[in-house]
């Protein structure tokens, strides 16, 4: 009996593996349509994860706009519906919001139909605040289960080419800015936070982010480099 039990417990983690942290490394190495890097000559795609944040993605869309810079931003979409005006000025300044979850919930705890949920609910979300509707999904901590790619269709499944563990006030503002510089290559896709209240994030990392940017965006400027939404990153030519 004992063997048994020892054996269904096998089986299940086994299982669970599979669903989550296999399905994750597989569909992240190999499968085409999810994005990790677009492929335009001097141009970046700076994203942002998590928000929108009252104090700090006004703050980031002011320097955005100093510079000219446009980006992509993945919404919570409960965190969304609490300050629709954030996402409203995202749009009219030139930038693209799309999908994180409803809630910041990892796929990989989520069954297939409440993954599709979460994901629904942050488009209609996003959809009804601004008018528009999101083209990109990117999950939470970038976890995929077995069903991510299906699950989130029509939309596109974008992970990132670099991350840079802004989210903890552990990384130094001069870390990052070293880190953003040594990423700095046409196509790359920055992911960066701008709320740090989610799980396992510092809530005033945001704000090491931003000083980051105020080095790293006129540098990557200077050096030829202007950050473009995900849309146009993606677009042929
Ligand atoms: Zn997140």
């Amino acid at each position: 009996m004992d063997n048994f039990i020892s054996w269904i417990s096998a089986s299940l983690l086994v299982a669970f593996l599979c669903y989550t942290v296999g399905a994750s490394a597989l569909y992240r190495r190999f499968a085409s349509s999810v994005i990790i890097k677009g492929a335009k000559k001097h141009k970046i795609s700076l994203t942002f994860d998590d928000g929108p944040n009252p104090v700090y993605t006004p703050k980031l869309l002011d320097l955005l706009k100093q510079y000219d810079m446009k980006a992509t931003f993945f919404v919570v979409g409960t965190i969304a519906e609490q300050h629709p005006h954030i996402l409203q000025r995202m749009v009219k300044e030139g930038h693209e919001v799309a999908i994180h979850h409803h809630r910041h919930i990892s796929a990989w705890l989520l069954t297939p139909s409440q993954l599709k949920k979460e994901i629904q609910l942050c488009s209609q979300a996003i959809e009804r605040i601004t008018g528009k509707k999101p083209q990109f999904y990117r999950p939470p901590w970038g976890h995929l289960n077995v069903s991510s790619i299906v699950m989130a269709s029509p939309y596109q499944v974008v992970i990132w080419s670099g991350i840079f563990g802004d989210w903890s006030l552990k990384t130094t503002t001069a870390t990052l800015i070293e880190q953003l510089k040594s990423h700095l290559e046409s196509g790359s896709i920055y992911v960066l936070h701008d709320n740090g209240d989610t799980l396992g994030a510092d809530e005033k990392a945001p704000e090491q982010m931003i000083e980051a940017l105020k080095e790293f965006i006129p540098y990557a400027k200077q050096q030829g480099y202007t950050s473009e939404t995900l849309q146009e990153l993606m677009k042929e030519g």
